[in-house]
């Protein structure tokens, strides 16, 4: 009997890998691109928009853009593998785009990773995972030592430090570095995604950048940080009226946006990372067509496809 319950436990509960690899997305063709919002939230935690992440997905081939808090439940909500992405690329390492990169990093390998993940990323990106790996030293040495037998160093990482270009070319998918605008951050990208059959557009965060526009010039889709022009204002604590100074130079209104898009020309804006500070999604639509944008626009929302 206790042969028999352990035996349930084991493939019922822990051995998750047959599952992960039949699910998603064996019946799509080799070349179709989806785009599958994550999280759309920012840093104020909110059950509805988990911390940022955006997946694309390319056949069966998953490409991450960060990596936010609840990640790894909503890539398990989204029916992706649970055993690791093919790569993930972080935009900057600002807390909120990298809180869940050790939820990334421990529960792919728990659940059946091997091989090493690929991580791409600014400059900080390797020693961050260093730290990360020593910080979680218990749970590897039980882990592994234990009566799990989990594979040794099957929680690793090869990092990639990225300067602004073409930072991966393979099997038809370029992914290109864009070089962007976030405050006094030294090193932040968007990225470009070119498949054989769509291009991606990820703005990270960013303040409107020329760099960025350029490169979404009739994208398929743009996916862009947003917050709301018209609620921003002073907020009533230390430092706070340096608030719409912040906003300013780290990021991107609707209206703003609106003149981007008016510019680039995608044929689908997507708004993602929203700073909402109380506006509603009609809101935020009109604060993009007073921009100037007259095209596609969604306000995103977790577990989006588009
Ligand atoms: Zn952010
Ligand atoms: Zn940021």
């Amino acid at each position: 009997m206790m042969l028999t319950i352990a035996a349930l436990f084991a493939t019922s509960i822990f051995n998750t890998q047959p599952a992960a690899r039949t699910r998603y997305p064996r019946s799509l063709a080799a070349d179709s691109t989806t785009v599958i919002l994550l999280g759309t939230g920012m840093p104020r935690p909110d059950p509805d928009a988990s911390g940022p992440s955006a997946a694309v997905v390319v056949g069966s081939r998953v490409f991450l853009f960060d990596a936010g808090a609840g990640v790894m439940r909503r890539i398990a909500a989204a029916h992706l593998p649970i055993n690791g992405v093919t790569a993930v690329f972080f935009t900057h390492l600002h807390s909120d785009h990298t809180l869940g990169y050790p939820d990334l990093i421990f529960t792919t390998w728990v659940m059946g990773r091997r091989a090493p993940m690929q991580a791409y990323g600014p400059h900080g990106l390797k020693s961050m995972t260093d730290d990360i790996i020593a910080a979680w030293n218990i749970d590897e040495d039980v882990r592994i030592n234990g009566l799990e037998h989990e594979a040794p160093n099957g929680y690793a990482v090869d990092v990639h430090e990225i300067r602004p270009g073409v930072v991966y070319d393979s099997g038809g998918v370029r992914i290109t570095a864009i070089p962007v605008l976030h405050g006094s951050l030294k090193e932040a990208y968007g990225y470009r995604i070119d498949t054989p059959t769509r291009s991606v557009v990820i703005s990270g965060d960013t303040r409107p950048s020329a760099a960025l526009i350029a490169a979404a010039r009739n994208a398929d889709v743009l996916v862009h940080e947003v917050y709301s022009a018209a609620k921003l204002q002073p907020e009533k604590r230390p430092g706070g009226s340096d608030w719409p100074l912040y906003m300013h130079q780290f990021h991107t209104s609707d209206v703003e946006l609106g003149r981007i898009a008016a510019e680039a020309k995608p044929k689908l804006l997507v708004l993602t990372h929203i700073i909402r500070m109380g506006a509603t999604d009609a809101d935020l639509i009109s604060g993009v067509r007073a921009g100037g944008f007259t095209g596609r626009v969604e306000v995103g929302h977790d577990l989006g496809r588009y």
